[in-house]
């Protein structure tokens, strides 16, 4: 079988003393969506942070594609087309949507693509087109969400890692995230959604991990994760 997109193996991370994670796996192929689910302070937010080189991992590999990644930056990790929309969004409130987006594509590569990738991330939400000289600060949550997702496609991702797109947003701005994210999905970017909206995540997923004190504990195709006792216990409350 040929190499995953995302290959993580035996990974350790540690806030200074405190370990967050111990040996975690995971693999992403071309073309997946696969979901993170776990309870609050599982480490899914740190598991998806350190793969996007934001946070150092202490021990194990994380390579892309077969290449060693696990020592580089965030930014040098987008090089390799792996790319961040972190908890919370991050977006800069007081510039344009327009200016938020162009940020998204300060690769070399993305630079010089960034008209084509511009009219991509519209096509994907019209709503941003429609208020590309408002200040980003203006917006709703969810079109925040869409900003931030959209300034994730100009870097021109191959793998796409999603921490809460759904956090805080009324449910028709979450169905229209989420049906933003299976059309990425379909013009053949891998995803990585880490949620707390476990169903919803589960639905998109073809298949999931779930984390449980730092560790895997289950993993499979989504459909057995949503039926099994350990994901209805733990993230479900059933
Ligand atoms: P949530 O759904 O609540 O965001 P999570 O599954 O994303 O949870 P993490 O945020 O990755 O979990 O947290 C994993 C563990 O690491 C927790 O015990 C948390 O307290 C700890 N942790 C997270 N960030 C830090 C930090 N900056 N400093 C110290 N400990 C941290």
């Amino acid at each position: 079988m040929s190499e995953p997109l995302l290959r993580v193996r035996d990974l350790d991370v540690r806030y200074g003393d405190a370990q967050a994670l111990w040996d975690v796996a995971i693999e992403v192929h071309e073309g997946e969506t696969v979901c993170v689910v776990g309870p609050n302070g599982a480490g899914k937010s740190t598991l998806v942070n350190t793969v996007a080189g934001i946070h150092p991992a202490h021990g194990g590999r994380i390579s892309v594609r077969g290449v060693d990644i696990t020592r580089l930056r965030g930014h040098r990790v987008c090089g390799h087309g792996v790319v961040i929309v972190p908890e919370g969004r991050r977006i800069f409130p007081r510039m344009t949507v327009l200016d938020n987006l162009v940020l998204g594509a300060y690769r070399k590569g993305a630079r010089r693509a960034h008209r084509a990738s511009l009219a991509g991330v519209y096509e994907i939400f019209p709503r941003l087109a429609e208020r590309v000289g408002q200040l980003a600060g203006s917006l709703s949550g969810g079109e925040q969400q869409m900003v931030a997702i959209g300034r994730a496609l100009m870097a021109q991702p191959r793998l796409l890692l999603l921490d809460e797109p759904s956090l805080g947003l009324a449910p028709v701005l979450v169905d229209e995230v989420y049906d933003a994210i299976g059309r990425i999905n379909g013009l053949g970017v891998s995803v990585v959604v880490v949620e707390q909206d476990v169903r919803r995540a589960l639905a998109i997923a073809s298949r999931a991990y779930l984390l449980g004190e730092g560790r895997v504990v289950l993993s499979g195709p989504a459909d057995a994760l949503r039926d099994s006792a350990e994901v209805r216990r733990s993230v479900l409350g059933l």
